[in-house]
């Protein structure tokens, strides 16, 4: 998406550690116009797929779903992240790395809010090492839901996660795809 590829080089930082730092547009300031026309792109790549939920993960992921599930006309879920997994056994619930954070966390979906009869896009901001969307296609299908794919604002293509998910069989869109940064240059590659 050239709008977003524009954006990224205009205003993103490369920091130390594999971090593209989009702070000022993605996910701390947020341009609800992008949002609006990521959630328009979503919606022509997984048009016709019957979409009845957007399922993303707090914090980051909310703004971009909701914009999504606007255009799609279905309601936005989204995983909370959570101290103890111990909520009277009526959530779906699995276990997350933070690439940001490095910490583990277990995160939860109300079984009120997911059910077999759903079909479920996945939406969020980054995807990296992939432990974030793999929690979240593991709580789709604990939910028997249809897992209709996920899409990707930013992908970091040098990192596993986008193998890691496609070899599960899911449909990954990835709006922009990073082939490589350099934070001494502050230089951004994408592919093609
Ligand atoms: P993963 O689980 O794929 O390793 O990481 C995905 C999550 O980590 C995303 O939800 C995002 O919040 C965060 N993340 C991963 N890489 C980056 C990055 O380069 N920049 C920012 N701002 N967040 C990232």
């Amino acid at each position: 998406m050239e709008l977003l590829k524009q954006r990224i080089l205009k205003d993103g930082h490369v920091k130390a550690g594999n971090v593209l730092k989009v702070d000022n547009f993605l996910n701390h300031q947020m341009d609800v116009a992008l949002f609006a026309e990521i959630g328009k792109e979503f919606k022509r790549r997984f048009a016709g797929c019957g979409v009845t939920k957007i399922l993303t993960i707090e914090a980051s992921g909310i703004g971009i779903a909701c914009l999504t599930a606007e255009q799609f006309g279905v309601p936005v879920v989204f995983a909370k992240k959570s101290q103890s997994r111990n909520i009277d056994g009526e959530v779906f619930t699995t276990r997350v790395e933070s690439f940001t954070h490095g910490r583990v966390y277990d995160i939860i979906v109300s079984k009120k809010f997911l059910s077999p009869g759903d079909r479920v896009l996945l939406i969020d901001d980054f995807l990296a090492k992939g432990s974030a969307l793999n929690g979240l296609c593991q709580l789709v299908e604990d939910s028997g839901a249809t897992l209709v794919g996920a899409g990707i604002v930013i992908e970091k293509g040098f990192q596993e996660g986008g193998e890691l998910i496609r070899g599960r069989g899911v449909r990954v869109e990835s709006l922009a795809i990073v082939d490589a940064m350099d934070p001494e240059t502050g230089s951004v590659t994408f592919r093609d």
